[in-house]
This record gives structure tokens, C-alpha cells and sequence, in this order.
């Protein structure tokens, strides 16, 4: 059905793509502007020579959720891309341990007794009370919440005894194990959001259920290939894609989202305006100065942010026998967290993520070589750290050569034939993202459901926010149920 309604999307991201695809689909002419050369924003592709790398994200979580995006537009996600699952889903490396994951309730339970004997009957008690937990808790993260009236819905009163208020992941983890690195191995997804488990509210041992239930997938081509798939659906269902189309201002009138105003100067006028750029970015760059109260630039600078990343992305020319995904936990992993979160230094005893996705998928690097994907969390710009191209290359080196005594990568710097790095500088300056912190808004629960920024944008009327910085949070599976609410918001609001 035709609506005659224009809608104008700032951002190819994640979220905007989602939106622009469920948009497109009921009927609006959706034009997103997306200030990039391709689409997908943190999720876009990164080409160096045969090399391609997922820029951002690299676990598909929920995949159920994206499963519902595409058929809610009639469409069938798995013959627009090739889905694998991971099994195991990622080896987690102790210094005198490995532990490899999987969702197999059963197996799982055998690793656990044979790593943390004992321990295993703890297993069986997290997944029968996560399980009611995520039941209770998942569907108040699918709603939104405009006003504290939002929060008298009986949704989120059955939920509240899931809350475990005033509790962290980490404590709320004890109910179930003892042992330290049985405990990081349950709780370190906290990481998944830019936070420590020593912070992250209780409530989000949904993320470790999530995993551990409905398991880790990887897309053959890498996950960008979600976004850019979902680029050509708003195509095929009339939307457009404006490339290298930077949005310097939203036009608004007498407290209303009349358009956009592109770069050029010229003014485009729209029904409603979606904003999937960066939160922190958007709210200090998109609107004429002095227009926002709620969100002033003083006001944003002082929310908590995540923490930012260090990444470096290789083209090897070698593929190594390695899994997936290798998380390598610091020796003294409650130390780094605190360095991260709390200090605000840089880690020298650092946790790094390393991706060898070409184990797994050829299309990512020629016949054997391979693209590694390389992934520190450091502290945020907050910190005031100067990333120098000196400080960044010794900090490279630093990087390398723990992945080399840690991994099987002994030779790893004899077979680096194209990289890129991004540090937390770079994630501010090139990638526009507020105080380089990656997974955007932190998810304390003074910024969570009405307490972070509305998918209804409260500064504007007909204005959307739509991706990691809005309810209900960062991390795909969220931003997908944010462009759910945003997209429906808007629908409501318009008809
Ligand atoms: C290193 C890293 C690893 C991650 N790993 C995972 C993971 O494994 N699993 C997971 O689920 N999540 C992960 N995430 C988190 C999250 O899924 C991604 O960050 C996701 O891409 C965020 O989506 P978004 O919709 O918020 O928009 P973004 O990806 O931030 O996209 C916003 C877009 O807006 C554009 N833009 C900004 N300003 C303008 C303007 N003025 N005009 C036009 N366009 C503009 C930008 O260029 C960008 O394309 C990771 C994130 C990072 C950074």
C-alpha cells in the first residue's frame, strides 16, 4: 500500500537499514543518506587488496530476530544470504585454560566437569533460571517507553523480580559458580556491550543465555553482508540509497522534523526524519546550536559511554590453524577490566578477541590466506590518551606479540601482507562516533528503557531514533528490535 509519505533516514547503519527495509515494505518512500561510500556503518565491509573484513561486528546472536525482520517483509533471510553456525561457538583462552563454548546443553556440562569439577550442576540451574528470566525480561526490551506510565504495563511487572536490582553480572553469576574463570567465562559478554561484569546490571545475564541457547552464526561474506543485503531490499521495494550524501541538519520547524539539509546547503523536505547516526554524534552536530534542551552538549558529555576498541585488521598470507573466534583473557582479567572502565589506561596486560573467520568462510581472503580481524577493548577518549602514530605502532607491536605467545600465530608478523588499524581516535574522528566509544551509550540502568534516549525522539516531533545509542540498546539483535519500535512508532504517528 502506497502511503504518499516521505521518510529520510540519516544513517546506513544497522538500525537505519532495518528501518528503511520495514518502511519501504508498507508502503513510504524512504530515501537514507549515508555519509559513507558504502552502506552498514560500524557492520560495513572493509576491502584491503583480496582482503575483506567485517569492520565492527562479527557475532551474529539471535538470529531469530533478524529471521523476523525479513519475513516481516515477505522475505525468506536464507535466500538472500548463507548462514553457518558456530560450533563451538568461540574458544575462550585462560593462560593455563581453554574452554570452547558450545550449545550443546550436554556437552557443555561435560567440559564444565571436566574443567571446574563440580560445577556442572550450577550449569544446569543457569539454564533453567535464565531461561524464565530471559522469558520474563526479553519482551519488555521489544516495547517502547515514552513516559514513567510506560512502566506500569504488566510486561514489565512480571519482569521485575527478574531485575535483581543493585546486583552485577558478575555477582549475580556467583548464584551458580565459584570458581573465577568459570565465572569470566560466563560473564565476560559483558564486553559485548562496551561494559565490565563488575558494572553491567544483573538483568543482562540474558546475554550469556542467549548464547548459550540459541547459539553464535556466522554469514558467508561476513556479517556486513546483512546490511547490504537489506540496502537492495529498500531498492527492490522503491527506497533509495543516497552514498556520500553527509546530512548537515535536520530542518526543524516550530518543534517539528520538516527535512534535511545536505551539505550543499540545499533543504529536502520529508515527513518524518530517522536518526540512526552515532547518539552522541547526531545530538551535536545535526541540529542548530541552542535548539536541543534535554540534550545540550554538556547533557551528552555527561552520560557513560562504553569503552572504545584498538583494531587492526590483517591480510595474511597464511591461514592458520585457529578457531573462529579466540578470545584470549588477560592474566589478571579483573585488573584489565578496572584499567578499561574505572583507571582509564591502557591495558598492557590486555584481553584481545581475534577473529580467523576464513577458517570458516573463503570469501574473505584468497585460497590460503586469510583476513584477520584483531579487537582490544581500551578505554574510551574519555581517558585523554594522544593515539600518536608512535604510541599507536608500539602498541601494535604490544598486541601482536601477545597473539603471537598465545596462539599457535608464532610466525603472525612474517605474513602480514595489507592492515588497517583503527583506534579509539580514529573511531571519533573517521567513524563520527561520540568519545570513540564503539558500543555506543553505556547500558547502566540509569540509561536503560525510558531512562535512554526515546525511539520518539523527545526534542522533536516526527523525528525517530533508531540503532545503539536508543532503547533498547547496542548489539545487532537490539538495534533490530529498536528499528521494530522506531519504524512502528512512526507508522502510528503518521496514519
Ligand atoms: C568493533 C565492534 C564490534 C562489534 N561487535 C558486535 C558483535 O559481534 N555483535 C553484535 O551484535 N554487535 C556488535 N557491535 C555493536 C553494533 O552491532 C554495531 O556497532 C552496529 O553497527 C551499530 O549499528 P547502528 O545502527 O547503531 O549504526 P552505525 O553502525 O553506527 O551506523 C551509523 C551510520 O550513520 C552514518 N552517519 C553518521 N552521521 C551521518 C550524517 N550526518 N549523514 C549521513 N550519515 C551519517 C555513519 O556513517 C554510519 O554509517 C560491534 C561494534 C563494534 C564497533
Amino acid at each position: 500500500m502506497v502511503t504518499g509519505k516521505k521518510i529520510a533516514i540519516i544513517g546506513a547503519g544497522p538500525g537505519g537499514l532495518t528501518t528503511g527495509m520495514l518502511l519501504a515494505n508498507s508502503g513510504y518512500e524512504v530515501t537514507v543518506f549515508e555519509s559513507q561510500d558504502r552502506v552498514g556503518g560500524r557492520n560495513r565491509s572493509i576491502t584491503l587488496g583480496d582482503y575483506t573484513f567485517d569492520t565492527g561486528p562479527t557475532f551474529l546472536m539471535m538470529l531469530e530476530i533478524l529471521e523476523e525482520v525479513f519475513q516481516s517483509t515477505g522475505r525468506d533471510i536464507r535466500k538472500y544470504m548463507e548462514l553457518v553456525e558456530l560450533d563451538p561457538m568461540y574458544k575462550l583462552s585462560f593462560i593455563d585454560k581453554e574452554i570452547s563454548p558450545t550449545r550443546n546443553h550436554e556437552k557443555m556440562a561435560e567440559q564444565i566437569k571436566q574443567l571446574f569439577p563440580g560445577h556442572e550442576k550450577g550449569l544446569m540451574e543457569f539454564y533453567k533460571n535464565e531461561k524464565k528470566r530471559y522469558e520474563a525480561m526479553y519482551p519488555c526490551l521489544q516495547r517502547p517507553y515514552s513516559g514513567l506510565g510506560s512502566y506500569l504495563s504488566t510486561t514489565l511487572l512480571k519482569a521485575v523480580p527478574h531485575l535483581s536490582l543493585g546486583k552485577n553480572l558478575y555477582k549475580e553469576l556467583g548464584k551458580y559458580f565459584t570458581d573465577e574463570q568459570c565465572k569470566i567465562a560466563f560473564t565476560f559478554q559483558a564486553k559485548y556491550l562496551g561494559m565490565s561484569p563488575w558494572e553491567c546490571p544483573a538483568l543482562f545475564m540474558m546475554i550469556p543465555f542467549v548464547e548459550h541457547e540459541f547459539g553464535v552464526f556466522h554469514v558467508q561474506g561476513g556479517l556486513s553482508r546483512i546490511s547490504e543485503v537489506m540496502a537492495d531490499i529498500i531498492k527492490e521495494d522503491g527506497g533509495v540509497i543516497r552514498l556520500n550524501e553527509p546530512i548537515d541538519k535536520v530542518v526543524v520547524e516550530n518543534g517539528t522534523a520538516r527535512g534535511v539539509r545536505l551539505q550543499s546547503g540545499k533543504t529536502e523536505n520529508f515527513d518524518a526524519v530517522v536518526i540512526n547516526a552515532d547518539f552522541g554524534h547526531a545530538m551535536n552536530t545535526l541540529f542548530e546550536p541552542n535548539t536541543l534542551r534535554k540534550y545540550t552538549p554538556e547533557k551528552v558529555a555527561g552520560k557513560k559511554y562504553s569503552c572504545s576498541t584498538f583494531m587492526l585488521y590483517l591480510g595474511l598470507d597464511k591461514c592458520y590453524d585457529e578457531p573462529h573466534h579466540n578470545i584470549i583473557i588477560a592474566e589478571d582479567y579483573k585488573n584489565n577490566i578496572e584499567e578499561i572502565a574505572v583507571s582509564k589506561t591502557i591495558p598492557q596486560d590486555m584481553s584481545i578477541y581475534v577473529r580467523n573467520a576464513s577458517v570458516t568462510d573463503p570469501d574473505l581472503a584468497p585460497k590460503g590466506h586469510s583476513a584477520l580481524y584483531v579487537l582490544v577493548p581500551v578505554p574510551n577518549n574519555t581517558s585523554g590518551v594522544q593515539w600518536t602514530p608512535e604510541f599507536t605502532a608500539d602498541y601494535r607491536e604490544k598486541v601482536l606479540d601477545r597473539i603471537i605467545s598465545r596462539t599457535s600465530m608464532t610466525d603472525l608478523k612474517e605474513h602480514i601482507v595489507e592492515e588497517k588499524i583503527i583506534t579509539p581516535t580514529g573511531w571519533a574522528k573517521e567513524e563520527q562516533v561520540y568519545n570513540g566509544a564503539t558500543f555506543n551509550l553505556g547500558h547502566q540502568l540509569t540509561q536503560m528503557l525510558h531512562l535512554r534516549p526515546h525511539n520518539r525522539f523527545e526534542e522533536a516531533k516526527c523525528c525517530y531514533l533508531v540503532g545503539g545509542g536508543t532503547h533498547p540498546g547496542s548489539g545487532l539483535p537490539t538495534i533490530y528490535e529498536s528499528a521494530k519500535i522506531s519504524a512502528q512508532l512512526l507508522k502510528d504517528d503518521l496514519s
